[in-house]
C-alpha cells in the first residue's frame, strides 16, 4: 500500500502518525502535572423532575482548565488518561471531590441541597481492582451514605468483560446506585439489564434529539420508558434542550430529564425548592 504512494506521501503521512503519538504522549504528561497542581475542576449539572423542572440530583462532570491551551473538553482528555492509566488515579480525586461536595452541600443547606449525586466512572476503572474499596473507603471518609450515590457506567464499559459487571456487583454491594449512561448506543443494550444490576437507565441524547417528530426516535424513546418502568427502574432523558422535547418526554411518561433547557453545568448545583415553597 505505502508503495502505491509517492515517497514524499508516505513520509508526510508517516511523520503525521509520529506527531500525533507524540501529541498524545505530551497531553499525557500534562495530565500527569495537572492532576498534581490541581488544574481539574468538577462542575455539576441538573437532573430535574418533568413536568415542574424541580432540581433533584446533579451529575458530576470533570473540568480541565489548561494555562496555556484554555478550555480542554472531557470528550478529548478523558480518553487519553484512560490509555495511559491516569484515570484510576483521575478517578478516585473525581470521587473524593463529589462526595465531599455533596456532604459540605447537604451541611450547609440540607433543605434544598441535590438527593444524590451522579459520578461517572471508566471502561478502565471498571476493570482495575479495588474500585469498591475505594468508593467505600470515601463514602466513610466523608460521611455519605452510599444510597446517595449513582455510579454511571456505559454499555461498552460494561460489556469489556467480566471484571467489570464483578466491579459494579461490588459497588451495588455497598448499596450505591448503578446508572447505565447514554443508554441505547452500546452493545446490547437490553441484554445487559439481564446481567447487571441497574437502576436508573440514562437514555441517550441520540433518542431525545428528534422525539417531538413523530419517527423512530419517539418510537424508541416510548419503549424504553416502558422498558424501565416495568423492570422498576428510573428512566432520564439525557441532553434535552428545549421546552418541546421536554414537554413530549413527560407525556410519553418521562419523570426525571438532564439538559441545557433545565440547566448547564456549573459550579455550583441549582438549589431544590423547599417543601415551604412548594
Ligand atoms: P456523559 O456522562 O454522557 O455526560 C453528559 C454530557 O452531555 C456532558 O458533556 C454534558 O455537559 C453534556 N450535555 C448535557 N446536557 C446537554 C444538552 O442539552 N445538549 C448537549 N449538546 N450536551 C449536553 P461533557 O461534560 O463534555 O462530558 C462528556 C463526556 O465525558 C461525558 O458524557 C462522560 O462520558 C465523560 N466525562 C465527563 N466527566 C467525567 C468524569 O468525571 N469521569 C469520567 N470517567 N468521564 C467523564
Ligand atoms: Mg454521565
Ligand atoms: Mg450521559
Ligand atoms: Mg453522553
Amino acid at each position: 500500500y505505502a508503495a502505491k504512494c509517492s515517497g514524499g506521501r508516505w513520509r508526510r503521512y508517516a511523520a503525521g502518525l509520529d506527531e500525533h503519538t507524540d501529541e498524545k504522549a505530551r497531553l499525557g504528561a500534562e495530565l500527569r502535572a495537572a492532576l498534581d497542581t490541581g488544574e481539574f475542576r468538577l462542575v455539576y449539572q441538573p437532573i430535574v423532575s418533568l413536568p415542574s423542572g424541580d432540581p433533584r440530583y446533579v451529575e458530576a462532570l470533570v473540568r480541565w482548565q489548561h494555562p496555556q491551551r484554555g478550555f480542554v473538553s472531557p470528550a478529548e482528555f478523558v480518553p487519553v488518561t484512560e490509555e495511559n492509566g491516569l484515570i484510576v488515579e483521575l478517578g478516585e480525586w473525581i470521587m473524593r471531590t463529589a462526595c465531599s461536595d455533596f456532604a459540605r452541600w447537604h451541611a450547609e443547606h440540607p433543605a434544598t441541597a441535590p438527593e444524590r449525586i451522579s459520578v461517572n466512572v471508566s471502561a478502565r476503572q471498571l476493570a482495575e481492582p479495588g474500585l469498591a474499596a475505594m468508593v467505600a473507603a470515601v463514602l466513610a471518609e466523608t460521611g455519605m451514605p452510599a444510597g446517595r450515590l449513582i455510579v454511571e457506567v456505559t454499555e461498552t464499559a460494561v460489556f469489556s468483560g467480566g471484571v467489570a459487571v464483578r466491579a459494579i456487583e461490588d459497588l451495588h454491594a455497598l448499596g450505591v446506585g448503578i446508572a447505565l449512561d447514554d443508554f441505547g448506543t452500546g452493545h446490547s443494550s437490553l441484554g445487559l439489564l439481564q446481567t447487571v444490576p441497574v437502576d436508573v437507565l440514562k437514555v441517550d441524547k441520540s433518542f431525545v434529539d428528534n422525539v417531538t417528530m413523530a419517527g423512530r426516535h419517539a418510537v424508541i424513546a416510548e419503549a424504553l420508558i416502558r422498558v424501565s418502568d416495568g423492570l422498576g427502574l428510573s428512566a432520564v432523558a439525557e441532553g434535552v434542550e428545549t421546552a418541546e422535547q421536554a414537554a413530549e418526554l413527560h407525556r410519553l411518561g418521562y419523570r426525571l430529564a438532564q439538559g441545557y433547557h433545565f440547566g448547564k453545568p456549573a459550579a455550583e448545583p441549582t438549589a431544590r425548592r423547599t417543601a415551604a415553597v412548594a
